[in-house]
């Protein structure tokens, strides 16, 4: 079974990956609508909101977590050694 390689989601139906096409590595909340994957930023935001709105977390709080779960996926290991999370909010 393939798991996202942007979120670790597992992906076991087409439906779970982008663009119900399952030659890709990511799956369908990391794509955007055109189908591409979203940046480092996109999803960072994306993550960071979502556990805002779930979790009711503060936004610094909402950071930590969404940058200690993305450090462990192989989407963003080139980003985490050019140190791109440690320039905060960019998006
Ligand atoms: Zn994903």
């Amino acid at each position: 079974m393939k798991t996202c390689i942007a979120c670790g989601m597992p992906m076991q139906k087409p439906a779970d990956f982008a663009g119900g096409d399952m030659t890709k590595d990511y799956c369908i909340y990391c794509a955007r609508p055109d189908g591409t994957m979203q940046s480092f930023a996109e999803k960072r935001a994306g993550m960071i909101r979502f556990l805002q709105e779930t979790q009711g977390m503060e936004k610094a709080a909402a950071a930590e977590i969404a940058e200690a779960s993305m450090r462990k996926l192989p989407a963003w290991q080139a980003q985490f050694r050019k140190g791109a999370a440690a320039d905060g909010d960019a998006e």
